[in-house]
């Protein structure tokens, strides 16, 4: 193999990783090299205000300093230990992650998808040893429009075509109803229903927001059918939607939520699924587990993402800045903008034209977002903006606009 430049071009990046990688994701290109804040560096100097924040995982900012100290300090002591002997971090996470959550328990894992694939797990034995389903029986009631991660489980409770083709056989026990559609609900839950699993807020789906009103029906409803309400807030979680969890907005307490993306603070994949004592207790040794689940770093990291999410004020920052930019989105009114809408900083500007052809022309105005679905544009920034990011995100979006319709 030919030597390599010590300092790459752009050209020559995306070149290496076109010929090495899996094809798996059309990114922008843009190689970035750096990042702080809100802002993230390229590799040919230019700046970007990160509007993507990994999904949602960056709530705190790139490279926060208190979230590196951390890293760092618990990086030079003890970084893995896995679960066949106990480490002194795992304790004061899961304590500091029951203070903030107010849930009794947690069981921890890494990435969103095993957060959603333990809950689903959890439930189905909970179907079988409280509710009293018969065996191999359970079902889960799932949305249209969901995303729940790309496991085989995962896309098993996908309505997205492409995530499932020529992946089977697909996990059985999923019914699928339209999101929002309280009638449909009502018909799917069966004897047979161990739990609804659903995001408050459809980030991937397309930013929708279901009818005021049906999230608390679904709870009510879930409570009288004897059914696990499962709250995916993988990724409106820790402030995002502009409250500690979106479901705080509805005064509903699920039964179950999964967790994941900023509780790692940008740093390092940590998950979890939270749940009572007497739900989490249906595990028992030897039933679930995660080489690096509860690992001493990744608890360090998660315990200082937290309390920044916390001490900074993030989830409030989230509602007053998100409702502001949506507005004033919205007030835009350009002819190719069907629909802006929101929840906090998790914001989703709908087009009558490929959304992607915006996220291109915002390159060109030193914003970084993407498209999420065909027609939809995601703008979640890091939820440490401040006001003078929210008048660049307005203006760049007014002229990447005008730019993409001439
Ligand atoms: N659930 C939701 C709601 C998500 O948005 C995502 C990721 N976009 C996941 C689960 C999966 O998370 P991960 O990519 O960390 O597996």
């Amino acid at each position: 193999m030919a030597p390599l430049a010590s300092r790459l071009t752009a050209a020559q990046s995306i070149a290496l990783e076109t010929e090495f990688g899996s094809p798996t994701y059309a990114p922008l290109d843009v190689v970035l090299t750096s990042g702080h804040g809100v802002w993230v560096e390229a590799i040919d100097g230019k700046r970007y205000l990160d509007c993507v924040s990994a999904y949602s995982a960056l709530n705190q900012g790139h490279v926060h300093p208190r979230i590196l100290a951390a890293l760092i300090a618990q990086a030079q002591r003890l970084t893995l230990t896995s679960r066949a002997v106990r480490n002194d971090q795992l304790p004061l996470f899961l304590r500091d992650l029951a203070i903030y959550s107010g849930y009794e328990m947690s069981l921890l894992m890494n990435t969103g998808a095993e957060a959603v694939e333990t809950a689903v797990k959890l439930a189905r034995r909970w179907g079988y040893r409280r509710k009293g389903i018969a065996r191999d029986r359970a079902r889960i009631v799932v949305c249209v429009g969901n995303f729940h991660g790309r496991t085989t489980t995962a896309v098993s409770a996908s309505s997205v075509e492409q995530y499932r083709a020529d992946f089977g056989p697909l996990t059985p026990g999923f019914d699928i109803i339209p999101f929002g559609d309280i009638q449909a609900l009502r018909a799917a839950l069966t004897d047979e229903t161990c739990a609804l699993l659903i995001e408050p807020v459809q980030g991937e789906g397309g930013v929708n927001i279901p009818p005021a009103g049906f999230l608390q029906a679904a709870f009510a409803l879930c409570r009288e059918r004897n059914a696990l309400f499962i709250a995916d807030e993988v990724q409106t979680g820790f402030g995002r939607c502009g409250a500690r969890f979106a479901l705080d907005r509805e005064g509903i307490t699920p039964d179950v939520m999964a967790v994941g993306k900023a509780l790692g603070g940008g740093f390092y994949p940590v998950s979890a699924v939270l749940a009572s004592r007497e739900l989490l207790t249906l595990f028992a040794p030897g039933d679930h587990g995660s080489t690096f689940g509860g690992n001493p770093l990744g608890c360090a990291v998660a315990r200082e993402a937290l309390a920044v999410i916390v001490d900074e004020k993030l989830a409030q920052r989230a509602e007053t800045l998100g409702t502001e930019l949506t507005r004033r989105l919205q007030g835009i009114r350009h002819p190719l903008v069907r629909e802006v809408r929101g929840r906090g900083l998790l914001i989703g500007i709908e087009l009558s034209v490929k959304a992607n052809t915006l996220a291109t022309a915002l390159l060109a105005e030193g914003i970084l977002a993407k498209d999420t679905q065909d027609y939809v544009l995601r703008i979640a920034p890091p939820l440490i903006l401040e006001r003078e990011h929210v008048d660049m995100i307005v203006a760049a979006v007014a002229k990447a606009l005008d730019a993409i319709s001439q």
